[in-house]
């Protein structure tokens, strides 16, 4: 089977990617590795790409789909790829169709993974960290294991943290780019959103129980 995997950063989608990844033994796609690994292979292709991404420019739509259709193509990762944060636009939602069909394959199940923003901006904001020992432990999600901690729940410190602003800033636009690919995906009964506010553990049951259907 092949999964699109969806989530905002903070989500812990690259968490439960892995976990596939290590209990199905799927191959995990995302463009940002294709396109390394292409430069990295020192090819003409991978040389492009170089270039590209060294003046800041964004790699065009065709090039990302000749990287997923070598992919896709090879007999290596025949029906277990996992699509991590791909497609990020209705064109290459339908273009990735088109390379499915052609290798007799198709989006089997996909993903969504769904964090609120106040609770992105929780997990931020409510950071912090015992003086003593360094650990570090949520005020808002956490107050059992702080009130227990054996250094003392005195010792808890907020430290200064600019990160707030750029997870957010991220959040909204992953929402932005992402809400009409989620839309136009979300018609399909094998479309399945899944609260990402609960434990590792917990997603990763529910995501094991669509893949051993
Ligand atoms: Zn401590």
């Amino acid at each position: 089977m092949n999964i699109i995997l969806f989530g905002p950063p903070g989500a812990g989608k690259g968490t439960q990617a892995q976990l596939i990844v290590k209990k199905h033994n799927y191959f995990q796609l995302s463009t940002g590795d294709l396109l390394r690994s292409e430069v990295k292979k020192n090819t003409e292709l991978g040389n492009k790409i170089e270039k590209i991404i060294s003046k800041g420019n964004f790699v065009s739509d065709e090039i990302v789909n000749k990287l997923i259709k070598q992919t896709v193509g090879s007999l290596r990762f025949r029906d277990r790829i996992i699509f991590d944060g791909f497609p990020r636009s209705i064109d290459q939602s339908k273009h990735l169709d088109v390379i499915l069909k052609e290798f007799s394959q198709k989006i089997d199940i996909v993903i969504s993974l769904v964090v609120p923003r106040e609770i992105i901006e929780k997990r931020i904001i409510g950071r912090i960290t015992c003086d003593k020992c360094n650990l570090t432990l949520n005020e808002y999600f956490n107050k059992e294991e702080i009130k227990l901690h054996p250094c003392g729940e005195d010792n808890f410190v907020k430290r200064k943290d600019d990160n707030l602003s750029i997870v957010i800033s991220r959040y909204d636009i992953y929402q932005k780019t992402t809400k009409p690919v989620l839309d136009f995906l979300s018609k399909n009964s094998n479309f399945h959103e899944i609260d990402g506010t609960l434990e590792i553990e917990e997603i990763s049951a529910k995501i094991d129980t669509f893949l051993n259907v």
